[in-house]
């Protein structure tokens, strides 16, 4: 099969996936093989691409936001049948005894593996995953619009638990990539009002056309103060004044997997008047399957670029660089 792989950590600007014959994988027990349609792009992929997380296995096949239809059962599979459509994500195994697991965190758990940096991606012609961890896609959603969905929007449908904004209540959004535009469906859908914080100017174009309240450049120049926010940038440097600009007894979530140091914090400022920050960290199962329940009930649209997988260097150059409205998703059946 093609595949996209990373044989060394190395910036994106080098263009380090190179296309590459990998052999047809074998799903092992409880494992089933996916001939894979589409895979959509997140900035996680360029953390592990270029080693801002530490690193796993490699080479590695990058991706895990990736539809398909299963094609083969390994041993002792009983959950799906060949010709199924099912998603992958992120989350591919947890221990399932610890005191996490067994009180519904299982995003905590010490055992956690993940695909596309523990095990081969979606980056490629066909992949191999847990049955456990495969979600059913909602027949609401075509291949392209499910692929956001399975990282974008389960982390930030987590993100959303985390900071628990209100109908009627005023949600502020740092960032407005991938996971974002995803995000701002769900917080209208449920009637609150959605206040955006974003650089770049498609960016801010692209959160009015999708219904926010406000858009500007900086925390600073928001109207009002939020009750609930979520920083989807990686920037440690956004967290004093996403707190500054949160109500009273506001929460607010952090939903990326890496962010760069927060300055120091005045307590007075930023924390006092029961203000709450909150990691996000991975998502469990049911995350899953409740986001896929909810984006089905809305119905949410993604927005998405497509790319040939053999261009998924400069997807992910466009995502590095802030050049993609919505999510970018590799067409894995298009080389
Ligand atoms: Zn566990
Ligand atoms: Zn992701």
């Amino acid at each position: 099969m093609k595949a996209m792989l990373l044989l060394d950590i190395a910036p994106i600007g080098n263009s380090p996936l190179h296309l590459t014959d990998l052999p047809l994988p074998e799903p092992g027990p409880g494992e089933v093989r996916i001939k894979i349609a589409c895979c959509a792009i997140c900035r996680t992929d360029l953390h592990v691409i270029e080693g801002d997380l530490p690193r796993q296995k490699l080479p590695i096949v990058p991706g895990h936001q990736v539809v398909g239809v299963v094609e083969k059962l390994g041993p002792g599979c009983s959950r799906w049948k060949p010709g199924q459509r099912v998603g992958v994500a992120w989350l591919r195994h947890t221990c399932g005894k610890c005191r996490f697991c067994t009180a519904g965190k299982e995003n905590l758990c010490a055992s956690t593996l993940f695909t596309g940096y523990h095990a081969d991606g979606g980056y490629a012609e066909y992949t191999v995953a847990p049955e456990a961890f495969c979600y059913e896609i909602p027949a609401a959603f075509s291949d392209h619009e499910a692929a956001p969905l399975l990282c974008a929007g389960i982390i930030g449908y987590r993100a959303l638990k985390r900071c628990n904004p209100q109908p009627g209540g005023r949600l502020a959004l740092y960032g407005f990539g991938s996971s974002a535009h995803v995000v701002i469906q769900i917080a209208l859908h449920r009637g609150c009002e959605v206040y955006v914080v974003t650089r770049g100017e498609k960016h801010r174009e692209l959160a009015r056309r999708m219904g926010a309240r406000w858009v500007g450049e900086t925390a600073e120049e928001m109207p009002v103060k939020a009750d609930s926010a979520i920083i989807f940038a990686p920037a440690g440097e956004l967290v004093p004044p996403a707190l500054e600009h949160l109500e009273k007894g506001g929460a607010l979530a952090l939903a990326g997997i890496y962010m760069t140091d927060v300055p120091p914090l005045d307590y007075e400022r930023h924390l006092f008047y029961e203000r709450d920050v909150h990691s996000v960290t991975c998502n469990t199962r049911e995350d899953g399957r409740e986001l896929l329940a909810e984006a089905a009930a809305v119905p949410l649209r993604p927005h998405t670029t497509v790319y040939p997988l053999a261009e998924a260097n400069r997807a992910l150059q466009d995502l590095k660089n802030d050049r993609i409205n919505g999510t970018g998703v590799l067409d894995c059946t298009n080389l």
